[in-house]
């Protein structure tokens, strides 16, 4: 039976070996959603369901189906030695790969082309533009079973624009490569050696260290990340049987801090919090001296009051209080197909005229953030704070 939504209902819940009534279920409290326009035959998990992550992806190929898993989430450690120690019992050494700080993309064919999709599921045009021009397409030709999982990171960047990596544009950063099957990924060196092999950029291998001797060298690596702004590292188990850790340092902390707190009223609190926590459990590990400890006082303090004051000054003075970001694209389409994709997802935008920078459009993007412009303007003329 062909549902509304334009799919094999009946073949798409035998896919996933759910009863039929459950996916219709599914499809009413909008779990599981249609895509639109020339991605209608996509669908995404916007939450979890038996087994299945937020993200996924059901794709509708000639008869049959194909899922593309989300990315499954990467716990923190707040203290090295004891979490290293916890998660990685049984193997004897681990790999730490950089942690790059860009959004998180997944590529894969459709209909012969590549296509983008973010962590929610969306196909993003813009990462869909930018992914068919900086992938060896040869490689999902070859590999139809795998995808590839990837940090799309650089300048010109509408979600996490960043200038620390010395790119000029937008890069894809290969950090994972899972079978659509099962979402069981490759382990590290096979998954670096193909990537390798066609040519698609990586994030950075610091080495593969003993258990032992791992935390004292990503303590090493983490301290020389910080001074450039970097985000931190990854630690994986070299067969990717035991889940990859994340750990991060206090300058990109404080950067994301920065950030979120000039949107005070919209993303301030569920970010501050854990952000403070970090800090206090490495400033014990690290066993800092009272110089230190003042240092990074006043690092996560800037962080918080800084950007904050400076959001109230540009309230006062009439402004509205935005994100600058930017795009780089090839075809002025993307440009209109990626305005209407914000606006759908209720990103309040706007675009400036493209500029045109030899073969490529640049556009500027201004973010609004209305909620802290409103709070502002409100506290300012005497609301109170309830
Ligand atoms: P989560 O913790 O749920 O994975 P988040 O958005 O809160 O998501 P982050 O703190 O950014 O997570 O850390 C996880 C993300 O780090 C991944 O989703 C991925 O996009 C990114 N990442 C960057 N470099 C790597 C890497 N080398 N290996 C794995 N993930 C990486
Ligand atoms: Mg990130």
């Amino acid at each position: 039976m062909n549902g509304d939504i334009g799919i094999d209902v009946e073949k798409a819940a035998e896919f996933l070996e759910l009863p039929p009534s459950r996916f219709y279920k599914l499809l009413d409290k909008k779990t599981i959603v249609r895509n639109w326009d020339e991605y209608e035959d996509i669908l995404r998990f916007d939450n979890h369901v038996s087994g299945i992550e937020t993200g996924s992806v059901l794709i509708e190929k000639n008869d049959t189906f194909e899922m593309i898993r989300g990315f499954p989430k990467i716990k923190r450690a707040m203290i090295l030695i004891p979490s290293i120690e916890k998660n990685f019992q049984g193997i004897e050494s681990v790999i730490v790969e950089e942690k790059m700080n860009g959004y998180n993309v997944r590529v894969t064919e459709y209909k012969e082309k590549l296509i983008a999709l973010t962590r929610s599921g969306h196909v993003c045009p813009y990462s869909t533009e930018r992914a068919q021009h900086l992938l060896n397409h040869d490689f999902f030709r070859e590999h139809p079973e795998l995808v590839v999982y990837g940090e799309m990171a650089g300048p010109d960047n509408p979600y996490v624009p960043k200038d620390i990596y010395g790119l000029d544009s937008l890069d894809f950063f290969v950090f994972d490569i899972r079978f659509k099957s099962d979402g069981s990924p490759l382990p590290v060196s096979e998954r670096r050696k193909l990537a390798s092999d066609y040519g698609f950029s990586q994030v950075e291998l610091f080495g593969e260290f003993d258990i032992e001797e791992a935390p004292a060298e990503i303590t090493r690596i983490i301290k020389e990340l910080g001074e450039k702004e970097h985000e931190g590292v990854v630690i994986k188990d070299p067969e990717m049987v035991l889940q990859p850790i994340k750990y991060t340092c206090s300058q990109s902390n404080c950067a994301d801090l920065r950030h979120a707190f000039k949107f005070y009223n919209d993303s301030g609190r569920d970010y501050m919090f854990p952000r403070v926590v970090r800090e206090g459990f490495q400033s014990f590990e690290w066993n800092e001296s009272e110089e230190e400890l003042k240092k990074r006082c006043l690092r996560l303090g800037e962080s918080i009051l800084r950007p904050m004051i400076q959001s109230i000054r540009e309230v006062q003075r009439n402004e509205r209080i935005s994100d600058e970001v930017r795009i780089r694209v090839r075809d002025r389409d993307t440009i209109y197909k990626f305005k209407s994709y914000l606006e759908r997802l209720g990103v309040d935008v706007i675009f400036s005229s493209p500029e045109r920078i030899g073969d490529d459009y640049l556009v500027r993007i201004s973010k609004i953030n209305r909620s802290t412009t409103d709070k502002t303007k409100g506290i300012m003329e005497g609301q109170l704070w309830s």
